[in-house]
């Protein structure tokens, strides 16, 4: 059996806070705001997994207005998302994601991130698929404002 789930997320843009993307602090930034460390990409990824599984969202596990979450490392919010998915039956067939933001320009992160995002996963870097775009000066992301993340997982028993 195989199951497709599609996550989502935007986060604003916050200069004074450090930018985390797929669980790698990327130095250069801009940071995003957020109660925890608003890893946009990994909110989606997660999503996407818990959507695969029919377990509900990220805000049903980790309430935003929790102060357990402040600060949180997002890896642990995709660690437990697959937990439960795995406690289900389920595995990751693959991940594909595409983080949109103008800068910084991700191309010398992707292969790091990708990395980084198999080790939480626990899976191979070649199941995780991670693409940049711009969002040509359009809308929030166009103009610097907000970052924002798509995913989608497949899971298989
Ligand atoms: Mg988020």
């Amino acid at each position: 059996m195989m199951r497709a789930g599609i996550g989502e997320d935007l986060h604003r843009v916050d200069d004074a806070r450090p930018l985390v993307l797929g669980g790698v602090i990327i130095e250069e930034g801009p940071g995003l705001s957020g109660h925890s460390d608003a890893d946009v990409l990994l909110h989606a990824i997660t999503d996407a997994v818990l959507g695969a599984a029919a377990l509900g969202d990220i805000g049903h596990y980790f309430p935003p207005n929790d102060p357990r979450y402040a600060h949180a490392d997002s890896a642990d919010f995709l660690r437990k998302a697959l937990e439960l998915a795995r406690a289900g039956g389920w595995e990751v067939a693959n991940i594909d994601a595409t983080v949109k933001t103008e800068r910084p320009k991700l191309a010398p992160y992707i292969a790091h991130i990708r990395e980084r995002i198999a080790e939480i996963a626990a899976l191979e870097p070649g199941q995780v698929s991670v693409k940049a775009k711009t969002a040509e000066g359009l809308d929030a992301v166009g103009r610097g404002e907000a970052m924002a993340a798509i995913a989608v997982v497949l899971l298989e028993t």
